[in-house]
Formats: C-alpha cells, structure tokens, sequence
C-alpha cells in the first residue's frame, strides 16, 4: 500500500560501474535507462585519460537526457598486487617464494624458479616492497579473493628486501595484477597513496560528484584528502570504502568524516572472517543511516549476472535483504562494467527494489491466520509460552526445560524465539527427530516420567550432563500435570539448580 502517485518507482538508488561493457554512449545511455543513478569510475583499472573521456561522455549524455547523473571516481587505493609476470598457476602443497620488485629485479631469474637448497620453487613478485616487511611467519597471503590461499612459513631478510616461503594451502591459476590480501599482517598503509592523491585532484578538476576512497582506515584518511582538495578549490563528496577490520571498529570517526559510506564485501570478505560479513554489513547500514549518510552495499549483488540474463535466487533475496537493511543504494561491479547484460542488471535491481519496497510498505505484512490456529489447538498453550518468555527475561533463565508428549508444545514454545536453549524432552525418538527443525529446540529423548518431581529431576540431570546448565542457574520449566486430559501441558515454574543435579523448585 502506497500513498505515492503514479506508477511505483524505486526508491533503493543504484550505483553501476562503467567498463568495456558499456563504455560507449549508447552503453551508459543504456544503464541510465535502465535506471542507474550514479555511474561509478573504476580507477583500478584504465588509465586517467580514458577516464576523463568517460567522464565528459557521461555529462553529454547528462545534458541529452537533461537529468542529473551522479559520477564517483573510485581510487585504486593501496591495494597490493602480483607483478606483472607470473607463473601461470600455483599448486596446492607446492612452495613458493614471495618477493618484492625490487627483489626480483635484482635475482637473476626475475620471475619463474629461484633456486634455493637445491630445490627449485615458483617465485612470485609482489609490487609493493614496504608491505613484505609487514609479513611473519605464519601470516596467511591471500591472492585472487581468498580462491588462492598461502601461508607464510620461513622469511630470509636479505638487503633487497624478505624473501618469504610460502606453502600453498589452496592453489589455483594466476593473473599478472592478480590482488593479493594480507589479513592478518595489517601494513599500516595509508588509504591515499601519492598515485591516489594524483588521481583523486585530476577527477575532482574534472567534476566528479564523488571521490571513493578504497582501503580507507579512520576518519584521518578523509580528513587529509578533504584538504588538500579544498585547497585546489573542488570539494566533491567522499565515499569512505568500508573493507578493513580498523574502519569498522571505527565506523564512527569514519562515517563523521565522511559525506557516504559504502560496504564493500569484496574485500571486506577476504580481510575478515566472511561468516561475520552479513552482519558487518547491516552494523554499517544502520550507523550510516543514524548518522545520516548515504550507506552503498556493494559487490557480488547480481554476480551471476555477469554471463547469466538471470540472478541466483540467493542474489536476489541478497538484494532484497540490503534494501530491508535499509541502504541507499545498491552497487553493481562486474554486472555492468564487464557482464554480458549490463542494462539487464541494473533493471532486475530495479524490479526487486519495487517488489521488496512494496511489501516493506504493508502496514501488515504477516498474512495471519496462524494465531487463531494456535489458539483452536490449545487454548492455554500460548500464554503458557508467552508467559515463559516474559519469565525467562525476568529471571535471566539460562534455558527452558519442557516436556511435550506432541509437537504442539515444542512449536509454541519456539515460535517465542527464545535466546536460550529450549530443551524438550520427549520419550519418543521420531518426535524428537521431527523438532530438529525447530529454530532454539534442543530435542533429548528420556524414559517416560510421570509427575512434576521425576520430570524435573530428569530434567535437571540431562541439562547439566549436556553442559546446558551448570549449578546455581536458573530455568523455567513447563510440563504437564497430567490433571487435565485435553490440556497435556498446563503448569510453568521456576527453579534454580542445585549442586548434586538436584532442582530447587
Ligand atoms: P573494489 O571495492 O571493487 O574496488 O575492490 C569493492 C569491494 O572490495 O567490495
Ligand atoms: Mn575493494
């Protein structure tokens, strides 16, 4: 339910890359039909020159199509790279050596084999001397993402800079400028090297709207970019690149200084643990939008898309999440600036904001018969579930101890989602099978126990055994008296353990 007038259109802004994929006027009049909003210029790669020429490209066709279109300048940022020749793969339990450039300039084989005791392993060149000496044994090195994983295992420090062994824990096939990440030896690399600097001043004289700053660390990065900027008199919007563990600890100071942010799960996803990732991303989404600063979430949103005309249905519920996260825009990478369905792509963002925006707007959004259900079962079983959760709360109880003779005990009490443990206990394995699907259910099949005394005793028994409760906790219990035929479960309590396995009830 909308109360905007006309046809419904997106609110979720999309960011599109500019590559060889659309880099022609009819290619970015394509995107902007479709519907980007802002046009990301990806400094990584190309070179100053063709950059500018996109950027006076994109403001005529601005000036055609007479509507505003936002342009961001994305520095390439101090990210480290293989050098320009590789090896063509590394093999997993092979070794490698990495080296520097100016290491390997001066070995006589400047990439290929380097001979050491005898044996010869692959050599690889890394461009940046200063982050080598960062590197200690035992650091991971990872290339390509995180596909190609080494593991640092002996470092010779020699006048040219480290040699450092490496086994290969994952390989896989290399690319000359292939990234390389160094999650856990932390460089200390400014987010704006001299090169960025450069880069950044020329596309802000250009008119760029936004300058992306990639890698960046604290809210200093910005700062010292913002002023040397406004002494060259241009002051576009900064769009602090969220892809290192220090800017999200600092995500305050960061997001101060900055007039965007932007998640960037690329990096991100290689710098951190990816299981922490998901959450990471709605942590910056929700702070940005507190703060008031548009918040990007970007990379890999319709990766399939790169060769497919259709997303995964994961890419597509990704997307959907984002936008129910809250962000201002959505990015798209490689979808646009080398896919083989750039308009495509930034369409179907168009439609899943549309689709998801629409249900986000139903005042009720939960088609609910399922509390008259409930109530037709067992008219007591939800308070008594409701009840728990309130109680539980309260008495900070470490879990809930319940016994179910069906499955409609079990499914009230986890349709509270609890943030303990909701241990059932059953004397029926396939039922306690049956509730392995249940979120918060920790199923344990005993004996049958009749009365209030034996099942708590059991109870208590079997949660300190399983390490679900230790002396001196608190739980609350439900079970069923067995006064009443047609309410199996009727009683809820309280009870402390005690030393022996014994319950204070
Ligand atoms: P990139 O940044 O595409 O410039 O690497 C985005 C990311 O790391 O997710
Ligand atoms: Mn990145």
């Amino acid at each position: 339910m909308s109360l905007a007038r006309g046809p419904r259109t997106a609110r979720t802004k999309v960011v599109a890359t500019v590559g060889p994929a659309c880099d022609s006027g009819e290619g970015i009049e394509a995107i902007v039909a479709a519907g980007a909003d802002v046009l990301r210029l990806n400094l990584s790669h190309g070179t100053l020159a063709t950059h500018q020429a996109t950027l006076s490209r994109i403001r005529s066709i601005e000036a055609r199509l007479d509507r505003p279109i936002g342009i961001m300048a994305d520095l390439p940022g101090p990210k480290i790279r293989l050098g320009l020749r590789v090896e063509p793969e590394v093999v997993t339990g092979a070794e490698v050596m990495l080296r520097g450039g100016r290491a390997s300039s001066a070995s006589s084989e400047s990439s290929g084999t380097a001979s050491s005791s005898g044996a010869s392993i692959a050599s690889i060149a890394i461009d940046a001397d200063d982050v080598l000496e960062a590197i200690e044994v035992g650091d991971r090195v990872l290339l390509d993402d995180g596909n190609i994983r080494l593991r640092a295992f002996e470092i010779d420090r020699t006048e040219v800079g480290p040699a450092i062994r490496c086994s290969v824990v994952v390989g896989g096939p290399l690319r000359p400028r292939m990234g390389v990440n160094l999650p856990d030896s932390d460089p200390e690399l400014p987010a704006v090297t001299p090169r960025d600097l450069e880069l950044a001043r020329a596309m802000a004289a250009g008119g760029v709207d936004y300058i992306a700053v990639s890698f960046v660390r604290d809210g200093d990065d910005l700062r010292r970019l913002r002023s040397v900027l406004e002494q060259d008199g241009v002051a576009p919007g900064l769009v602090s690149k969220i892809e290192r563990p220090a800017a999200v600890r600092g995500i305050v100071d960061v997001i101060a200084a900055s007039d965007a942010v932007l998640v960037a799960r690329g990096d991100l996803g290689v710098e951190m643990d990816i299981a922490e990732v998901p959450v990471t991303q709605k942590r910056i989404v929700a702070a940005a939008v507190a703060a008031g600063r548009p918040v990007i979430v970007a990379t890999q949103m319709l990766q399939s898309m790169i060769d497919a005309p259709t997303p995964t249905r994961a890419e597509a519920t990704d997307v959907a999440n984002a936008i129910l996260d809250g962000t201002d825009a959505l990015m798209l990478s490689g979808e646009t600036a080398i896919g083989s369905h750039p308009a495509l792509a930034v369409e179907m963002l168009g439609r899943i904001s549309r689709a998801t925006e629409a249900w986000a707007d139903e005042p009720e959004r939960v088609d609910s018969p399922e509390a008259s259900l409930v109530e037709m079962a067992d008219p007591w079983m939800p308070a008594i579930a409701a009840g728990a959760r309130r109680i539980a709360r309260e008495i900070e109880a470490v879990a809930v101890l319940a016994w179910s003779h069906d499955e409609h005990t079990a499914w009230l009490l986890s349709r509270e989602r609890f943030q303990i443990p909701i241990v059932v206990f059953t004397s029926e394995p396939r039922l306690a099978r049956r509730m392995r699907l249940l979120r918060g259910v920790r199923p344990l099949v005993v004996p049958p126990v009749s009365g209030r005394g034996a099942f708590l005793r059991v109870a208590v028994r079997e949660a300190l055994a399983a390490g679900i409760t230790v002396a001196g906790d608190a739980c609350v219990f439900v079970h069923g008296s067995g006064r009443d035929s047609d309410r199996p479960t009727d009683a809820l309590g309280v009870l402390r353990v005690e030393e022996e396995g014994s319950a204070d009830a």
